[in-house]
C-alpha cells in the first residue's frame, strides 16, 4: 500500500515509511491512496473472529508490502493479548437503543492505548530492520502523552519528548505520564494551551536545525498507524450488533478528529456505518464546521473533558482532502490561509461529502453532567465525563429523530471514569476507584520540567537533551 499526503507535494511514502515520518514534509497528512474495501460476504466472514485475528485482517491491506501476514498477527497478539478484558473493546448496552463501546481496558485507561501499544511495537520493529533510532516529539492534552509514554517506555531504538498544557491535565492523567521512569521519557509542561503545545511539534517537523540532527517521529493521531488500529473497534463492534446486515451508528467524544475518522474509514472499506456523530464540548469548532461549514478557531476554554479541549483539529484535514476530491495542490493553499487567518469555509464539495456521513451536536458541562447521571440512574453505569459528551449528544440526536430508533447507536467510551474522578463525583456522587492493575499511583514520585510557552523554549531543550539516554 503507497500513501499520499493532503498537501500533495510529499513523496509517497509505504506503511513503514509513514509509521516513521508522522507528519508528512510538505506539512501535511498521510493517507492511503485507494481504500482497501470489503464486500458484505467479506465482512460477513469476519464474524466470530477473537479481537486480535480480526485487527490483523482490518489491517492486512493498509501495511502490505510492510509487514507479512505473520508477523502482522504476531503483533496483534502480543498487543491485544495483554488488555484488562478479553473482548479487548467490550460493548455494554444501555437501553434498547444506546450501547457503549468500552476501550479503556488498556494500560492507562483510556482509548488511545489501543493504538499507542501496537504503535510502540511497529515501531521497534520498523527502527531494528533500520538500524535506526527516533526521536519521538509529541503534544498531549492528556491521554495520548501517558498512552505514548506507556507504549515505548524503556524500549532501545526510540526517545520520547512529551509536552502538556502545564495545570491543564487531570492529576491521574499527568501521573501516568510523570511516573514512568525511563531513562528515554522526557516529560514537559508548556506554559500554554494543548493548541500551543501542538503547534510547537508541528513547527519541529519543518525546522531544519531540528531535522537536521534528529530523526523525528510523531505519536499524535496525525500518525495514520493509529488511525489505523483504531477502524478494527469499528468492525468489532458494528459485528457484534449484526453488521453486515444491519447498520450501525456511532457518537464519538472529538478533539483532534482522530477516533472519529476512524469511523470514515471503516464505512469507506465497507462497513455499513449509518451515521457518525461527532460530539464536541463546548470547543465546538468541529460543531460549527459541520452544521454551518464555518471553519473558524476561536479561543480554547478549559472544561471537565480536558482530552476534547482542542480549536483546532488535525485530522480534519483528512476529512477535507479525502472529501475534496483529492485535490492536494487546493488543499494545501486552503490549510496555508486557514493558518495564516484561523478560519476558512468548506468548499461544497467537502461540506457535502461531510455530511454524507457525518452528524454533530455539543454538550455543555450541565449537559455533560445530565449524561453522566442518565447513565447512572438508568442503567447502573459509571462512566467518564468525554464519554457523557459523546452520549448526551447521542441521546440528543436520538431524540430529534436523526437516527431513527431500529438503529443501534453505539458511543464511544473513551476513558475509564477514575482518570476523572471529581467530576464524575461532582455529577453523580460517586467517587471511581482506580481499577487494581493500575497500581499505586499516587505513591510514586514525579518527574517533569516546567517551560517558557515559546517555541524556541521548547526546541532547545528538546536539541539540548536528545540522545542523553
Ligand atoms: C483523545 C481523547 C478524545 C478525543 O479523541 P480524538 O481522536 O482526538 O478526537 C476523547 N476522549 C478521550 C478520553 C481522549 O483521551
Amino acid at each position: 500500500m503507497q500513501y499520499v499526503s493532503t498537501r500533495g507535494s510529499a513523496p509517497a511514502l509505504d506503511f513503514e515509511g509513514v509509521t516513521l515520518a508522522g507528519l508528512a514534509s510538505d506539512g501535511g497528512l498521510y493517507l492511503p491512496a485507494e481504500w482497501p474495501r470489503f464486500s458484505a460476504d467479506e465482512i460477513r466472514g469476519l464474524r466470530g473472529l477473537a479481537y486480535p485475528d480480526l485487527a490483523a485482517r482490518i489491517m492486512a491491506p493498509f501495511v502490505a508490502g510492510s509487514l507479512t501476514e505473520d508477523e502482522l498477527l504476531c503483533l496483534c497478539h502480543a498487543v491485544y493479548g495483554d488488555f484488562g478484558h478479553a473482548a479487548v473493546t467490550p460493548l455494554v448496552q444501555l437501553d434498547a437503543q444506546h450501547w457503549l463501546l468500552e476501550l479503556f481496558h488498556g494500560p492507562t485507561l483510556a482509548f488511545k492505548d489501543v493504538a499507542l501499544q501496537l504503535l510502540g511495537r511497529l515501531f521497534e520493529t520498523f527502527l531494528e530492520r533500520r538500524g535506526e533510532k527516533l526521536t519521538i516529539v509529541g503534544a498531549t492534552s492528556g491521554d495520548t502523552g501517558s498512552a505514548a509514554i506507556q507504549a515505548v517506555a524503556g524500549l532501545e531504538r526510540v526517545e520520547i519528548f512529551m509536552l502538556h498544557p502545564k495545570g491543564r491535565v487531570s492529576d491521574v492523567q499527568r501521573r501516568q505520564m510523570t511516573t514512568v521512569r525511563a531513562p528515554n521519557v522526557h516529560n514537559l509542561a508548556i506554559d500554554g494551551s494543548f493548541d500551543d503545545a501542538q503547534a510547537h511539534v508541528k513547527r519541529m517537523f519543518t525546522d531544519a536545525e531540528v531535522t537536521n540532527v534528529l530523526n523525528l517521529g510523531a505519536v499524535n493521531s496525525i500518525n495514520w498507524a493509529r488511525l489505523m488500529a483504531q477502524v478494527v473497534y469499528y468492525f468489532a463492534s458494528a459485528l457484534g450488533l449484526g453488521a453486515p446486515d444491519r447498520t450501525v451508528a456511532y457518537s464519538v467524544p472529538t478533539g483532534n478528529f482522530g477516533d472519529v475518522f476512524a469511523g470514515y474509514v471503516a464505512a469507506k472499506m465497507g462497513l455499513p456505518i449509518e451515521r457518525l456523530i461527532v460530539a464536541t464540548n463546548i470547543n465546538d469548532i468541529l460543531y460549527r464546521a459541520l452544521s454551518s461549514g464555518d471553519y473558524s478557531a476561536g479561543g480554547v476554554t478549559p472544561t471537565i473533558t480536558p482530552s476534547m479541549d482542542i480549536q483546532v483539529s488535525s485530522n480534519f484535514e483528512r476529512l477535507l482532502f479525502d472529501a475534496g476530491e483529492r485535490d492536494g495542490a487546493a488543499m494545501a493553499e486552503q490549510m496555508r490561509a486557514f493558518e495564516a487567518s484561523k478560519a476558512m469555509q468548506l468548499t461544497n464539495a467537502q461540506a457535502q461529502g461531510a455530511a454524507a456521513l457525518f452528524a454533530s451536536a455539543r454538550a455543555d458541562q450541565v449537559e455533560t453532567a445530565r449524561a453522566l447521571q442518565w447513565a447512572w440512574r438508568k442503567t447502573g453505569q459509571v462512566i467518564d465525563p468525554h464519554t457523557g459528551v459523546g452520549l448526551h449528544c447521542a441521546l440528543s440526536v436520538a431524540a430529534a429523530g436523526t437516527v431513527a430508533p431500529g438503529i443501534p447507536l453505539v458511543t464511544l467510551a473513551t476513558a475509564h471514569p477514575a482518570k476523572f474522578p471529581d467530576a464524575v463525583e461532582r455529577a453523580i456522587g460517586v467517587r471511581p476507584a482506580l481499577p487494581s492493575r493500575v497500581g499505586d499511583l499516587f505513591g510514586r514520585e514525579e518527574s517533569f520540567v516546567e517551560l517558557a510557552g515559546d517555541y524556541a523554549a521548547t526546541r532547545d531543550y528538546v536539541l539540548g537533551h536528545a540522545g542523553n539516554a
